[in-house]
């Protein structure tokens, strides 16, 4: 069993004060294979003050010596990046090969986006010429930063990275349930000679730790991505405080196929639900297929997810894994359950585990179609490898139900005209749109509308949430 009971706080890793003991479990077969500890109000405590002891110097360092740091990060970051890859596929079970490529890879390109945004950023500046008035960006203060398990690292350095560039000191609280790689960034914040204080990491549940955090007087920021159940809780707890709450949440894209789109649409919108087991926030899980290629298209849908292998995480290959637990697998299968109930045709997939493998949380790349947008399964955030199917009729059609949804994170639109792909683009209520397969560069902002979030991560829109504004009148 690894051992990874203690906190990093202060630049040393130490014991917790008062705390429980927590297993890791690998879902590839069920095994618990780590031992963390959850923390308590009095852990959260030392690890603010800590923080709070070390804003004043941090926040007045130069910003040369800052991108200095975080180039050292990302070399450490890259001569770990086996260690990195193996530890998330392990703890959240993407396989091997994608894990690195995709996974892995999100880190160190956001890491490089955020080094190349810091060196041209101006944290001050004239009102106007004819003006003495001045405006100065400063950094916020102590932020808490609550990460998920589906995307762990690529969440934690797009908090962590804009963090320490803007000058603030940090809490991280990773999943409880993927915590591991949190524990190995933390060790690389450490290798690269950040500060004591400055960065600190200490694990817990949402419940404990999460609300201690969300609610603690001496917190001036939150970040937190995850569902939007917790989203909404976090809000609460940090209300009497005003304390800024950046939220990430969840969403139930939608992908328009009409008639005149590459042959490949439907296939790829197969495979990028599927993809990470359908566990990505963004994912295009309500498909809209216009009635005229329905027909052809549930066919090479069925087709495209009957060839997706599934398989355990620490092979090689071009497979997905399991989902990340017994929870979200109960959730997933009870999901496609009350989708047959409803009366959606299964043409893929379903309820039971794929052949040989009964051990692990594996569900079958499911396709329903016939699928109305009142439906569960089309409502209902499913988080697995689950896609539902829906005919339309017209393009107003097609966008009244993609937007009629209280999420609004991620739509897709495929056609091979382009007026109408941009026409449908701007109708989408969306943080993001994607035509025809195309995907966002790093350095783009990433969030949501509506229930789906309220901030926007990455480049310099990730940078502007953790700082303060500040307007001097006089200035000559
Ligand atoms: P979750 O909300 O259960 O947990 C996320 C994190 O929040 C964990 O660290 C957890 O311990 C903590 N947490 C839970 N309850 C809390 C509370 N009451 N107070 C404070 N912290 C709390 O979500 P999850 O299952 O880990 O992740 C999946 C969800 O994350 C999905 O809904 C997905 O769409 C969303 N997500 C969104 C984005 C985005 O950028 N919009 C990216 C990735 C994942």
């Amino acid at each position: 069993m690894i051992d990874k009971r203690k906190f990093y706080i202060n630049g040393k890793w130490i014991d917790p004060y008062a705390s429980k003991d927590f297993e890791v479990i690998n879902p590839s077969n069920e095994n618990a294979y780590a031992v963390i500890s959850i923390g308590s109000k009095k852990d959260v405590d030392i690890a603010v003050d800590a923080s709070k002891e070390a804003f004043p110097k941090w926040s007045v360092t130069k910003k040369k010596d800052r991108i200095e740091l975080l180039e050292k990060l990302l070399c450490i970051y890259k001569a770990r990046w086996d260690e990195i890859t193996n530890t998330m596929s392990q703890e959240m079970g993407a396989p091997l090969d994608w894990c690195s490529s995709a996974q892995t890879a999100s880190g160190a390109d956001h890491l490089e986006d955020f080094i190349f945004r810091l060196r041209q950023f101006k944290f001050e500046k004239n009102f106007n010429n004819n003006s003495t008035n001045y405006i100065v960006l400063e950094p916020i203060g102590v932020c808490a930063l609550i990460t998920p398990w589906n995307w762990p690292m690529n969440q934690i350095v797009l908090k962590v990275i804009p963090a320490l560039a803007a000058g603030c000191t940090m809490i991280l609280k990773p999943s409880e349930i993927a915590p591991l790689s949190g524990i190995l960034f933390a060790e690389i914040i450490h290798e690269a000679g950040f500060p004591p204080g400055v960065f600190n990491l200490i694990n817990g549940d949402g419940a404990g730790v999460g609300t201690d955090l969300s609610s603690h007087n001496n917190i001036d920021m939150i970040s937190f991505t995850g569902s939007t159940r917790a989203g909404k809780l976090i809000s609460k707890n940090a209300a009497d405080t005003i304390k800024r709450v950046c939220l990430e949440l969840g969403g139930k894209g939608g992908n328009i196929v009409f008639s005149d789109s590459h042959s490949e649409a439907v296939r790829e919108g197969v495979r990028n639900i599927m993809s990470n087991s359908g566990q990505s926030c963004d994912a295009p899980t309500r498909m809209l297929v216009e009635k005229s290629i329905y027909k052809r298209a549930i066919e090479e849908a069925a087709d495209e997810a009957n060839k997706i292998k599934v398989d355990i995480a620490s092979k090689h290959g071009n497979h997905i894994g399991p989902v990340i637990s017994q929870t979200q697998y109960d959730k997933i299968i009870d999901l496609i359950r009350s989708g047959i109930k409803e009366g959606a045709t299964l043409v893929a997939g379903g309820p039971d585990k794929p052949n040989g493998l009964d051990k692990g949380y594996f569900v079958k790349p499911t396709i329903f179609t016939d699928v109305t947008n009142d439906m569960r399964i089309a409502k209902e955030e499913i988080f697995g490898p689950v896609l539902s199917i829906i005919p339309f009729e017209d393009e107003d059609e097609a966008v009244s139900i993609v937007n009629d949804t209280s999420y609004g994170l991620g739509n897709y639109v495929q056609t091979q005209d382009k007026e109408k792909a941009k026409r449908v683009a701007r109708k989408f209520r969306s943080g993001g749109v994607y035509i025809n397969g195309n995907s966002a560069d790093p350095g783009t902002p990433f969030g949501g509308y509506r229930q789906s979030g309220n901030g926007r991560e990455g480049g310099d829109w990730g940078l502007e949430e953790y700082l303060e504004i500040k307007t001097i009148c006089g200035w000559e």
